[in-house]
């Protein structure tokens, strides 16, 4: 299954609403896509993201390092694919490449699904029917507390097994006040977890987690900086709440180094920045070697057949970014996220619209250079 053609563009969206927390907020949704095409027609889809700033880095780097080493390879040998994109981009490897890697290795396994008939849970493994979500949508900062509360409410009204609260409000009190009010709306048996993206000193974090503790949280996620990894250690000696890292780490490696040093409760890999479905698998299987759960982070709509190709995750989150080019959504049954049957990643892309957006296209044939 040769590939003849490789295609990349960018489709830059307007968030669907205001979306904030303690460092960054939501600017836009840049969708990288990668089309792979393999003789005979099949054609996978990959993807990867940003959330405002650097996706058309990576459309120019795909343009131009990459996309070309495509064409005439196997699309099967998805492993020796990775990695001679890897070497080939190693020496500036970082956001980018594993951004650019994770749109052509997505679109790979999305390909060998179609060729084979199987979807991703259960090409990649198929361990779980189906696993719990959180709901992110309704927990930003910026959000008043009756509107956080209503939020939380109805998250649970919509079969959400978790709901997650964005702390780093400039008092810590008014931080723990918000956690007790939604604790009180949902009541004791939801989960709730909080979310600093990395605002706060080892200090700070402390005092924090001391306010947070009686609340029952099921994790404080980024409480630190992703390069403190002595931090997240000292944090987790000092508090019973779970810590959950993982959406800032964009190599197996650096996931490797935060098990190694049991600095995380909970790891939270991202698809999209940790360079695709391939390494993806690898840190949630060391994770089990670890005994540690693995949550990963956005993207549910693919995240759904991963964590359900493994034994040892937890959670999917919910944030409906990507349904303005899905046809359909998210599918909750019983309280779980279950992972689409269809063979491949199973998206329903809405490939109308995202013909309508896609900008900078650009492709690679066995014949030609576009
Ligand atoms: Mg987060």
């Amino acid at each position: 299954m040769r590939i003849v053609r490789a295609e990349a563009y960018l489709v830059d969206l307007d968030p669907l609403s205001k979306r904030t927390d303690a460092t960054l907020s939501f600017e836009k949704q840049e969708t990288i896509f990668v089309e792979l095409e393999a003789e005979g027609g099949l054609v996978g889809t990959g993807y990867a993201y940003t959330i405002g700033k650097g996706g058309r880095a990576v459309l120019e780097l795909l343009r131009s390092d990459v996309l070309h080493l495509l064409i005439g390879e196997e699309a099967r040998e998805i492993e020796a694919l990775w990695h001679k994109l890897y070497w080939a981009t190693h020496a500036i490897a970082g956001a980018i490449t594993s951004l650019a890697l994770a749109a052509v290795d997505i679109a790979l396994w999305d390909l060998k699904g179609l060729s084979l008939g199987e979807p991703l849970w259960l090409l990649a493994g198929g361990a779980q029917h189906g696993v719990p979500v959180y709901d992110t949508e309704h927990g930003w900062l910026h959000l008043d507390l009756g509107e956080l509360v209503d939020g939380a409410k109805g998250s649970v009204a919509n079969g959400m097994s978790g709901v997650k609260v964005k702390v780093g409000r400039p008092s810590g009190e008014e931080d723990a006040e918000r956690l007790s009010a939604v604790r009180e709306a949902i009541g004791p048996s939801i989960d709730l977890m909080v979310d600093a993206n990395h605002a706060f000193t080892a200090a700070e974090a402390r005092r924090r987690a001391l306010l947070f503790e009686k609340t029952n949280l099921y994790w404080f996620e980024e409480p630190l900086p992703p390069d403190d990894i002595a931090g997240h250690r000292e944090l987790l000696a000092f508090t019973a709440v779970p810590v959950a890292v993982g959406e800032s780490l964009y190599s197996p490696g650096a996931f490797q180094q935060y098990l190694n040093a049991r600095a995380a409760s909970v790891l939270q890999p991202d698809v999209a920045r940790v360079g695709g479905v391939t390494p993806w698998l690898k840190v949630a299987h060391t994770a089990e070697l670890f005994n540690v759960k693995v949550a990963p982070h956005f993207l549910m709509e693919l995240h759904v057949s991963l964590a359900c190709a493994v034994p040892n995750s937890v959670y999917v989150e919910y944030i409906p970014q990507l349904a303005p080019l899905c046809l359909s959504q998210l599918e909750i049954r019983d309280g779980l996220a279950v992972p689409p049957s269809l063979p491949g990643t199973g998206i329903d892309w809405d490939r109308e619209r995202i013909s309508h957006f896609a900008i900078g296209r650009a492709v690679v044939t066995n014949k030609s250079r576009l």
